[in-house]
């Protein structure tokens, strides 16, 4: 095996002109347990089912990935199945701009392995996928009929695959989008509410993240929030109800920043009598990580705890929404727990957004128990307990918090959907006997 493949260098572009000469709308990569390895649907992309199969840090045997380009536009659809043992794959779908076919197809491995653990840690009966449009830079991202069109599209190939993967909001997608989705699928959630859908669900996000610092403060025997000072990173959707319920708790004060100045000003009014800090700052200025804190809640953008930032970071407790908070998993959660910061894993406390996505299938409940549990102190699976656990394991293994988590959830992960077993891989074979990449 090298360690190069001709086509996941291609741009996106260059490899839909590749699939077109070689007359491929659709393909897979499919993995097969008796050989264990990954089949691709056509023999031209074998080498690269080879190579993506041969990467071991982020390619754990994903039951599949299902490809296909936009009917109207050069744009790459990719739905991508990491395990279906608890049901489903779920995941939201991204629509985002990737400089190589390796870099969109590993995007589509991680993220769709992440989702299996956060859905099994939160113990829904959904496994991991997630799904990925590849922006093509000739188009105009906010044109209203492109995106009407390629939405609707990916509706329909999501109706072509069965329902091996159930898709939802993400980055770069809106609920308009999701409504363009659902005219022509049913295996979508996160629908608008006029239609039947759950809204929005940052509110329970953020209180799902306090409780997550509520935990950790327990588990250092640091008392309550009340007092504390929290500074946050990014003040959106999430970080803005946060504040409310920081505030509720009594926080003493509440650093934050934001790249956004119309936004800061619309969270300052809002809370204008409480000891709010506000910092507009440029999109690369991480200074708010480094403030002299109890609690850094980072809800912008993932990977801003690295070795460039962890060294300077004061925080005693590292708990926020934003996804995939750490740029290497393991390296840097064992600089966190070697300077004696305690990381409560992004995963395990930002699920109440999926959450709101599972529960639409069963209809809605006011109140709903299924719901509000994961905000339950006393819920086994909950937020708070389930934090709680991870961070008393990982003092006792000595193991990071980081990975505490992750080994529960893959253990999670291989539970069977008590009603309809193992389904997810069985659509997935019949899609390849019936020469699905080929229809
Ligand atoms: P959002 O887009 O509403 O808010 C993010 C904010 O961060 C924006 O206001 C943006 O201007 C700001 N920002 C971006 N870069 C910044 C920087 N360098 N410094 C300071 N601010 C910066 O998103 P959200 O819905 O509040 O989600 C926040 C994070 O939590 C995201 O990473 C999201 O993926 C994750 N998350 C959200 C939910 C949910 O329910 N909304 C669920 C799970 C995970």
């Amino acid at each position: 095996m090298t360690d190069y493949n001709s086509l996941l260098q291609k741009s996106p572009q260059e490899f839909i002109q590749f699939l077109k000469e070689n007359k491929i709308n659709r393909f897979y990569f499919v993995f097969d347990k008796s050989t264990n390895t990954l089949r691709a649907s056509h023999t031209v992309l074998q080498e690269m089912a080879d190579f993506i199969a041969h990467e071991k840090i982020n390619f754990r045997q994903h039951e599949g990935m299902l490809f296909q380009i936009s009917q109207k536009y050069d744009i790459l659809f990719g739905a991508f199945i990491h395990k279906t043992n608890r049901g489903q794959a779920s995941g939201g779908l991204r629509y985002w701009n990737y400089n190589s076919m390796h870099d969109f197809i590993f995007d589509g491995i991680r993220l769709s392995k992440g989702m299996t653990r956060k859905n099994a840690l939160a113990n829904l009966w959904w496994g991991g996928g997630k799904g990925i449009m590849v922006h093509n830079p000739k188009y105009n991202k906010s044109d209203v009929k492109m995106r009407e069109a390629i939405y609707k599209d990916y509706g329909r190939f999501i109706t072509s695959i069965n329902g091996c993967y159930i898709t939802a909001e993400d980055v770069g997608t809106c609920e308009e989008d999701m409504g363009n989705i659902f005219t022509q699928t049913r295996f979508t959630t996160c629908i608008p509410a006029s239609v039947g859908g759950s809204g929005n669900p940052s509110s329970a996000t953020a209180l799902g993240v306090v409780l997550g610092m509520e935990a950790a403060l327990e588990y250092l025997k640091l008392g309550t929030i009340e007092g504390k000072t929290i500074a946050i990173q990014g003040m959106g959707n999430v970080a803005e109800p946060m504040m409310g319920y920081l505030f509720e708790r009594k926080v003493g004060k509440i650093i934050a920043a934001d790249i956004n100045a119309e936004l800061i000003e619309k969270v300052k009014i809002k809370y204008k009598n409480k000891n709010l800090e506000t910092h507009l700052v440029d999109i690369k200025d991480n200074s708010i990580l480094f403030e002299d804190c109890d609690i850094l809640a980072p809800c912008a953008t993932g990977a801003i705890l690295n070795k460039d930032t962890i060294p300077k970071i004061k925080a005693k407790i590292i708990c926020g929404a934003a996804n995939n908070q750490l740029a290497d998993s393991q390296s840097d959660a064992q600089s966190l727990q070697e300077k004696g910061t305690t990381y409560v894993p992004d995963f395990l406390v930002n699920r109440m957004g999926i959450v709101n996505c599972a529960d639409e299938q069963a209809g809605y409940v006011k109140n709903d128990p299924f719901f509000y549990r994961h905000l339950d102190k006393e819920y086994e699976f909950g937020v708070y307990q389930t934090s709680l656990r991870v961070l008393k394991q990982s003092a006792q293994t000595g193991q990071t918090s980081a990975q505490v988590a992750i080994e529960l959830a893959d253990e999670l992960a291989e539970e069977l959907n008590p009603i309809y077993g193992h389904c997810g891989e069985k659509i997935i074979q019949s899609l390849v006997e019936d020469n699905w990449a080929d229809s």
